[in-house]
């Protein structure tokens, strides 16, 4: 009986449960480690996907607005294409103005 109770309480205070929280904690802790480091990855990369995204339409929608861009053939404001009225090989910003015809 003694031994079996000596048995049976050993494993239970013994080495085991202390090692293994202390390698469950040292786990933890790397992972936490390894979970900190890869959001401040995740964060790396969209704040400069984000960057990007910033430093990027400006200078693609200043390309597309100069491609765009369109003279109204009677007062001679810059106008986008989308919203220019083309009549005759010509723009014109208003519909009065492509009434009055190129200047
Ligand atoms: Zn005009």
């Amino acid at each position: 009986m003694p031994p079996a109770a000596h048995r049976s309480l050993f494993p239970k205070r013994t080495v085991a449960p202390p090692c293994y929280a202390e390698r469950h904690f040292e786990g933890e802790d790397v992972f936490k480690t390894l979970l900190l480091i890869a959001i401040g990855f995740i964060v790396l990369a969209l704040f400069r996907a984000y960057q990007r995204s910033l430093g990027q339409p400006p200078s693609s929608t200043r390309e597309k607005t100069v491609e765009d861009m369109v003279k109204c053939a009677h007062c001679g404001v810059n106008l986008p294409r989308s919203e220019a009225i083309y009549s005759g090989g010509d723009f014109f910003c208003t519909p009065e103005h492509r009434q009055l015809g190129k200047k």
